[in-house]
């Protein structure tokens, strides 16, 4: 089944709410072994929406529409569909029932245009409205299947959750799953790991392998079609086996998983403690940090010290360090990490030290950058980056940079 889902209504054009209906019906459909290869966005124009079908039609086999079915003026999607399918639109007793019963849930007093909302196309299968009034329905014409779908996400939601989804599962002869699995890479650029990989991705329909980068890091999503879940998750692991034999050395974790969320994770299995002195990034380690429920058993504190004073006066970095080496360096590092550790009393000090940019520092290009990590009765070591990004992305990747080499 391939579908393709319109979304209607102006203040999606005009950038007024997201598409969640889009994305959360894309979901949907992935799980349930529907293609879907369009979406549409189109305002509350009749001569618009039209066009959009008339399209659709020449593509898709499932046209799954969300919003318009109110009872305003602008709502038009019912009456739409109801002319370009020759359908009249009649009214569904059970709606109506149900749309009276709501006002006087609430009550209000019905105005005669909510009745409207109780009109459906004729012949229609109904889907019920458990959280508001309009009810959905869904009608296969010329081997065409229109769904229509209410907009507000709390109503449509739990309308497909509860009824859409049977009555798609039960139109399909075919119950195809899609799955997928998200590899997370940290310390290889997405050339060089699709290099590394580009035979598999060639190579491969099912599962299919696609790269995403961003932010510094590269993630590789398997995706697997077949009629089990257990065959999908069998065909995934033999990608995810192959792909890691080449490129295992940068996975740090899966899915939904963060570099910041695996430190967190792997501090608490050792219980270690740790405590952050930040400069170019300003804070943005400890506040990534504290982010992660369950960080309160990991992390102690930090100083942000940005100024050459701060590191000196309030890290306690020895003036001798700063005119030496300046504070860009693995000497500055290395103290604030040891200093930040005992001020905290923290089994781990990690420091983030360097030129954000744009402007060079200490005679330093732009992207040096040092990290310095202590370790409670151990050696202390910093790690020098020289990065290309912009301040911004040198300030996020420095963080990135920290949490990994934490966790090597
Ligand atoms: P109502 O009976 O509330 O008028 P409706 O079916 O006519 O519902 P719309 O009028 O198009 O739907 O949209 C109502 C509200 O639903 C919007 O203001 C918006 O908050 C939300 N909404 C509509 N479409 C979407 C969408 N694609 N994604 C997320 N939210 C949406
Ligand atoms: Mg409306």
């Amino acid at each position: 089944m391939d579908a393709e889902i319109i979304a209607v209504g102006s203040e999606l054009l005009l950038g007024q709410i997201v598409n969640t209906n889009g994305r959360f019906l894309s979901q949907q459909f992935a799980e349930m072994g529907i293609n879907v290869y369009y979406h549409t966005v189109v305002g509350d124009n009749d001569k618009r929406l039209q066009d959009a079908v008339d399209i659709a039609k020449k593509r898709a086999d499932l046209i799954v529409f969300t919003g318009g079915l109110g009872p305003t003026k602008d709502d038009m999607t019912k009456e739409t569909i109801s002319r370009m399918l020759g359908k009249e639109l009649v009214f569904d007793q059970e709606a109506l029932q149900s749309i009276e019963a709501y006002f006087t849930k609430s009550n209000r007093v019905m105005t005669e245009n909510n009745k409207k909302q109780a009109l459906v196309l004729e012949g229609s299968d109904i889907l019920a409205n458990d959280h508001g009034m309009a009810p959905g329905m869904v009608l296969t014409v010329e081997n065409i299947t229109y769904m229509l779908l209410p907009g507000p996400p709390s109503e449509m939601e739990p309308m497909f959750l509860k009824y859409g989804y049977q009555t798609l599962m039960k139109m399909m002869d075919k119950h195809e799953r899609i799955e997928s699995k998200v590899l997370r890479f940290f310390g290889i650029g997405e050339a060089k790991l699709e290099t590394v990989i580009e035979d598999l991705i060639e190579k491969q329909s099912n599962p299919t392998i696609a790269p995403l980068a961003g932010d510094g890091e590269v993630t590789l999503r398997i995706t697997a079609k077949h009629e089990t879940k257990e065959k999908c998750e069998e065909m995934i692991a033999a990608a995810e086996k192959e792909i890691l034999s080449r490129v295992g050395q940068f996975h740090y974790g899966n899915n939904q998983t963060s570099l910041i969320k695996e430190l967190v994770k792997e501090l608490t299995v050792r219980k270690l403690t740790i405590a952050g002195a930040e400069s170019l990034t300003g804070g943005m380690f400890q506040e990534q940090l504290t982010t992660i429920p369950g960080a309160g058993k990991v992390f102690k504190g930090g100083i942000v010290s940005y100024t050459n004073d701060a590191k000196s006066n309030v890290l306690n970095v020895k003036n001798k360090t700063i005119e030496q080496f300046g504070v860009v360096s693995e000497e500055c590092a290395i103290e604030m990490a040891e200093n930040v550790s005992t001020q905290f009393d923290a089994d781990i000090g990690i420091s983030f030290t360097g030129v954000a940019g744009p402007d060079t520092q200490e005679g330093k290009p732009v992207g040096t950058i040092f990290i310095g990590i202590a370790f409670r009765n151990g050696k202390s070591l910093a790690k020098k980056l020289s990065l290309s990004g912009s301040r911004s992305q040198n300030r996020v990747r420095s963080v990135k940079y920290g949490c990994h080499f934490l966790l090597q």
